[in-house]
């Protein structure tokens, strides 16, 4: 069946309201009751306290499509933008959540029901995985369902014991593949690079918390906790073969297009081209949300991830020879695709904008001179067949320049190049050494100029800091 992601979305929260489930709207990106994670990374985590039995909800069963970012933490996503087909930093997360009433059963039954009755996907294409030790999922797959033995694999704990973080609810789980055919070779089930076998949706059966010792006690009551992507499946009723290619993505990867006048090509998914657009796309979404959610460019915490993503998505766009601020108006189209579900983005528009292209217009000018000393840095590199970039290099951008080091592993990584990266934390160190000794030495004549400035000035003449901060407010 094909079907619009939001389509797709609305089906999904009826179909599980049909089943007796509660509607819940998605909760904002930053935790409000959690000050273990930076950000909320799972559909479950509005609903901690409940599954802990700390915190009681009027209803039992519970359905939602959570705004969540992958980018700290136990869950990092990061890395894979623009490489694989399959992962993003912001995406939504569709779920039905059972708080000691359903279990293990049900909750298999409900996601096969929707996906080959109402999603009409065929049968022949689904295989799932159980954890190793979990018989009982198993017999359910197998006895229940009728799923042939081959199509259901015992894997161990890296892919089915679900955590939310290092503490918090767990439980072993049983994942839902979609196999997109044999052109795409024989992987091995859920390795990094399976291009053929799309996990979809994860039924995680929560049955513990582990404590900060790692220490596993069993909850008030079972769970049930599934979450399933909705650009993967999406991208699996649309019939692409990435989630890119979705109506969740085509009109920011078509913007891209049109900005830097390059092409987008999903036959050659590895091309500078076709990267970048992935990570522009990726991360303009994240943007959009995160500051509509109320996250600020910032040098520390979260506005400080957001500022990172920023600056990444400025960079790539820079490879495809944009070098103007473009961002702003990509915000625009985000807020196109998801004004129906998410209409407070149309009241926020304005403000993100604003907040975007202040931000994109101080970096732009760093990021411009930063990666042509870098290009030359490689080139340079290559001719004498080094494959790596020295820790006094990276030391120079930084300290020089300004040029995050972050950014500069980023690029080294598309060259496949290396950076000597312990060595410039000992530069880096060795200059916090000198500073603090010669601020010693300087301390003692500081103090004799204030003293003196002191008793000749009226009060409260120094106005250094604050014009610093008018100015930097000012958008
Ligand atoms: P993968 O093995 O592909 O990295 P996962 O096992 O880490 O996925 P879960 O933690 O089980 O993912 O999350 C539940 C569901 O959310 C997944 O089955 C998938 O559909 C979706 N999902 C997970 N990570 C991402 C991501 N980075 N981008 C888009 N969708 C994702
Ligand atoms: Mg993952
Ligand atoms: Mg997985
Ligand atoms: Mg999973």
């Amino acid at each position: 069946k094909s079907l619009t992601a939001n389509e797709i979305r609305e089906s999904f929260l009826k179909y599980f309201e049909e089943k007796g489930h509660t509607r819940v709207k998605s909760a904002s990106i930053i935790p409000e009751t959690d000050p273990t994670l930076l950000f909320v990374n799972a559909g479950m985590v509005p609903f901690k306290n409940v599954f802990l039995g700390l915190e009681k909800r009027p209803y039992k069963r519970a359905t939602s499509c959570q705004k969540v970012f992958r980018v700290s933490g136990k869950h990092n996503d990061l890395d894979n933008v623009g490489y694989t087909p399959r992962h993003h930093t912001f995406f939504e997360m569709l779920g039905n959540f059972s708080f000691g009433d359903y279990f293990k059963r049900e909750a298999i039954e409900f996601a096969w029901e929707y996906l080959t009755k109402v999603l009409e996907i065929p049968e022949e294409r689904l295989l799932v995985s159980v954890f190793e030790e979990d018989d009982e999922a198993y017999e359910i797959w197998n006895k229940v369902i009728g799923l042939p033995e081959e199509k259901i694999h015992r894997l161990g704990v890296e892919d089915n014991f679900w955590s939310m973080g290092e503490t918090g609810p767990c439980g072993p789980c049983s994942e839902i593949y979609y196999d997109r055919g044999e052109k795409f070779g024989n992987p091995q089930l859920g390795a990094p690079d399976d291009n053929r076998y799309l996990e979809v949706w994860n039924l995680v059966f929560m049955q513990y918390n582990r404590d900060e010792k790692g220490k596993l006690t069993p909850l008030p009551h079972p769970n049930i906790d599934t979450g399933m992507g909705l650009e993967r499946i999406a991208s699996v009723l649309q019939r692409v073969s990435s989630n890119y290619e979705t109506d969740l993505f085509m009109p920011i990867i078509r913007f891209a297009e049109d900005i830097s006048g390059k092409e987008y090509n999903p036959e050659d998914p590895q091309s500078i081209e076709t990267v970048s657009m992935r990570v522009i796309a990726d991360h303009l979404r994240a943007i959009t949300f995160l500051i509509s959610d109320g996250v600020f460019p910032a040098n520390e915490g979260r506005g400080y991830v957001l500022r990172r993503i920023l600056r990444r998505a400025l960079r790539y766009g820079k490879e495809i020879g944009i070098e103007k601020p473009f961002l702003f108006e990509g915000v625009d189209v985000v807020i196109d695709i998801f004004k129906e579900p998410y209409p407070e983005l149309i009241g926020n528009r304005g403000f993100i904008k604003g907040l975007v292209k202040a931000e994109e217009e101080k970096f732009i000018k760093t990021l411009k001179r930063g990666m042509d000393i870098l290009y030359e840095i490689i080139e340079k590199a290559k001719k004498e067949g080094r494959h790596h970039i020295t820790g006094k290099e990276v030391f120079m951008l930084y300290d020089t320049y300004g040029f995050p080091v972050d950014l500069i592993e980023d690029i080294a990584k598309d060259n496949n190049f290396g950076v000597d990266i312990a060595d410039y934390y000992e530069l880096l160190e060795e200059q916090r050494k000198r500073a603090r000794a010669s601020w010693k030495s300087q301390a003692k004549e500081v103090k004799e100029i204030y003293i003196k400035l002191k008793n000749f000035l009226p009060e409260n003449q120094f106005v250094g800091y604050e014009k610093l901060e008018v100015e930097d407010a000012k958008i």
